[in-house]
């Protein structure tokens, strides 16, 4: 099959600390859609932060993940070597009018929202930029960004998703594979940074810049990822990249019943490797077996 029409899925793992169950799941997952359906698997390692992310965990993304038997193209995309792409994203949104300078720190952030009750949350729990594009004229704006000051470069989002009009997505199921269409709601976000002075880039430009550029036709993460979409779906539109299918699977919990990450401590692969654990029964416990559903169908 031609590359161009082949289904093209990818693992976008962060190197900053050690890929745990949870990840495994999700990198095993992307290789069983990848093979059921004759498609490339890419790896992406997301390392714009700089001050998070270290080499010696990326040498150790590529270690587990070719242990636990992956194979994946190269070259491998590493996004701290492509800022100019998220560069001129950002400069067409501005040129849109749709991105504003903001200066407020996180400290009034969290003084202006504690002085308001009930002030509305995002889907992931943090509160909503509690001030607006209109509190500040945009020559203010311009002459405080020109003489230095710490910014957050922030979408407006009224003005954008009025721009974009209705938005879905088409939301591939795993393990049975029935597809549904999901309104996206990127209003529910409010605001959302979407560069800063230090970082001119954020997650979520990066990740629909970086699909775009290398021809993802299936996104498949974690559930906890499944609001973001509403972000990407809005910010595709907006700048005239492709939809890709998506797929966000459920996520394996630790014995209270909380997401695996690495911040409550997850065993991480190389622990469970290094404490004599096979790829099989890592498969196993991340539940995605050999020729179990969905999987390897060859
Ligand atoms: N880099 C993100 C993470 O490690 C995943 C991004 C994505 O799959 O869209 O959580």
């Amino acid at each position: 099959m031609n590359d161009s029409i082949r289904p093209t899925f990818r693992f976008a793992p962060s190197p900053n600390g050690l890929l745990h169950l949870g990840h495994a799941r999700s990198a095993l997952i992307n290789d069983a859609m990848a093979r059921a359906s004759g498609g490339r698997l890419l790896l992406r390692i997301e390392d714009i932060d700089a001050a998070r992310c270290r080499p010696e965990y990326e040498a150790a993304i590529l270690e587990d993940l070719a242990w636990l038997g992956l194979a994946w193209e190269a070259p491998v995309r590493r996004q701290s070597e492509h800022m100019a792409d998220y560069r001129a994203a950002l400069e067409r949104l501005a040129g849109m009018g749709l991105v504003y300078a903001s200066f407020e720190s996180r400290g009034a952030i969290r003084r202006a929202v504690a002085e308001r009750p009930g002030w509305p949350r995002d889907p992931d729990e943090a509160p909503l930029f509690p001030f607006s594009r209109a509190t500040m004229s945009e020559e203010e704006r311009a002459r405080r960004q020109a003489a230095g000051e710490p910014y957050a470069l922030r979408l407006d989002m009224k003005r954008a998703a009025a721009l974009a009009g209705p938005l879905d997505w088409r939301e591939i199921g795993w393990p049975e594979s029935g597809e549904t269409t999901v309104a996206a709601d990127p209003l529910a976000w409010g605001d959302v940074v979407i560069a800063r002075k230090e970082m001119l880039t954020s997650y979520h430009l990066a990740v629909v810049v970086d699909d775009a550029l290398q021809g993802v036709t299936h996104v498949v993460r974690g559930a906890d990822l499944r609001a973001a979409t509403s972000v990407h779906r809005l910010l595709q539109s907006l700048l005239g990249l492709p939809a890709p299918f998506y797929t966000h699977h459920g996520l394996l919990l630790d014995g209270e019943g909380r997401k695996l990450s690495k911040s409550i401590g997850s065993q991480s692969l190389r622990a469970l490797r290094e404490g004599g654990m096979t790829p099989d029964e890592v498969r196993r416990l991340a539940d995605v077996c050999p020729g179990g559903a969905g999987s390897r169908s060859g």
